[in-house]
């Protein structure tokens, strides 16, 4: 294995690539978003969305099959851009290391996922609409035990689903992660596992896995190869710090906060345009397509919210690799590593980061750890 530099300083000549992959990565964002809106008026002015009506209440389970048929639409519509985004120009600044069939496998099983589990949300939501008045108070309640139960059943369910996994074999590296973890109060942590992330990308992540006394910290292969064991630690400081601060709560809370108001507004606004496009407003089947444009409109809205709520969370965990692991030279050398990797901007611009940033920029990442350093030389 080549030595690892450290510490790390920026490469001057992946700054200057990152200005140009990350605003290409925006447009291509926009693009997506205007494609999904196109699609949607499309189906609407096009009476697809009532076609396919008439088609599918010939037949049993019509919340299922209509969903199902829309999704469909929306997938093939968004397929060419996401190949290119995720394929070939991720491949052009070395972002992506996938094979063509690696790609396409990784494709199939994501849109497998994302129809599974959409497919439960929209029947749960036909379900309330049907049964309930008012429907989006139960089905705001529904979304929150099905967004808590996917917090705890995802990362179980979808690593081995996704990636090739092995159990960590260097032993005294695996004794200082147990250790640290201990240190910290995190118990019933019994296993490091190795996630095979450098046959997709080069991308570095530490993600917690498994449930109750078997829970396990899986490290991306990508971030054993690229990054000091130093660097490693803090890494693993950062996840402890969310799982000590209970983030994946608050992230719910904030969700069960927010889901009420949205939902009511959706149904506001869906029975207002409903007559535009020949539906019967929120009770009806076609529904979905305008459904789903103001749903998404709405949530796009709130993203600086969710945004602001995400970085605050993510510069306490921040905090917490400081406090636990007190190894500020190698936080800061782990955030230069990180943005040369991932290709982003250190300082981006400030209403970007605003509105679409759920991590802290790096320039802001790096100051709080040397202020830290400071801090503490001080004392
Ligand atoms: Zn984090």
């Amino acid at each position: 294995m080549p030595k690892i530099k450290y510490p790390y300083q920026f490469d001057p000549k992946k700054r200057k690539i990152a200005s140009e992959y990350r605003r290409a990565k925006l447009i291509m964002y926009f693009l997506s978003l205007i494609i999904s809106l196109a699609t949607g008026f499309f189906i609407l002015y096009g009476g697809l969305h009532l076609a396919i009506k008439d088609f599918v209440v010939q037949y049993p389970l019509e919340t299922i099959t209509y969903p199902f048929l829309v999704l469909t639409i929306f997938s093939i519509t968004g397929l060419p851009l996401s190949f290119y985004s995720s394929f070939i120009f991720d491949h052009k600044f070395k972002i992506a290391t996938y094979k063509l069939s690696g790609w396409i496998t990784d494709y199939l099983k994501g849109t497998l996922i994302y129809f599974v589990f959409s497919l439960i949300v929209i029947a749960g939501l036909y379900f309330s609409i049907r049964t309930f008045d008012p429907w989006w108070f139960t089905a705001g309640i529904l979304y929150v035990i099905f967004s808590i139960s996917m917090n705890y059943i995802f990362p179980f369910l979808i690593i081995p689903f996704m990636w090739k996994t092995e159990t960590y074999k260097d032993k005294s590296m695996r004794a200082r992660i147990l250790k640290l973890c201990k240190n910290i109060g995190v118990n019933g942590i019994k296993n490091v596992i190795v996630i095979k992330e450098s046959e997709k990308s080069v991308r570095p992540n530490a993600v917690f896995t498994g449930f109750g006394n078997s829970k396990e910290i899986g490290l991306f292969d990508t971030l054993l190869t690229t990054f000091t064991k130093d660097e490693i630690e803090t890494v693993i400081g950062h996840e402890l710090g969310h799982y000590i601060n209970r983030d994946i709560l608050k992230g719910v809370v904030l969700e069960a906060v927010l889901i009420f108001p949205i939902l009511y507004l959706t149904d506001h606004f869906v029975n207002l345009y409903s007559p535009m496009f020949g539906i019967n407003g929120i009770n009806d089947l076609a529904m979905l397509p305008l459904f789903g444009i103001i749903y998404g409109t709405l949530n796009f809205l709130l993203m600086p919210l969710s945004n602001t709520f995400s970085r605050w969370m993510e510069s306490k965990a921040d905090k917490f690799a400081l406090e636990h692991v007190r190894k500020p030279v190698a936080q800061v050398s782990t955030e230069k590593r990180l943005a040369d990797l991932h290709l982003d901007e250190v300082e981006p611009n400030p209403i970007m980061e605003f509105w679409f940033r759920s991590h802290p920029s790096a320039i802001r990442r790096i100051r709080m750890a040397e202020n830290w350093k400071r801090a503490k030389l001080k004392r």
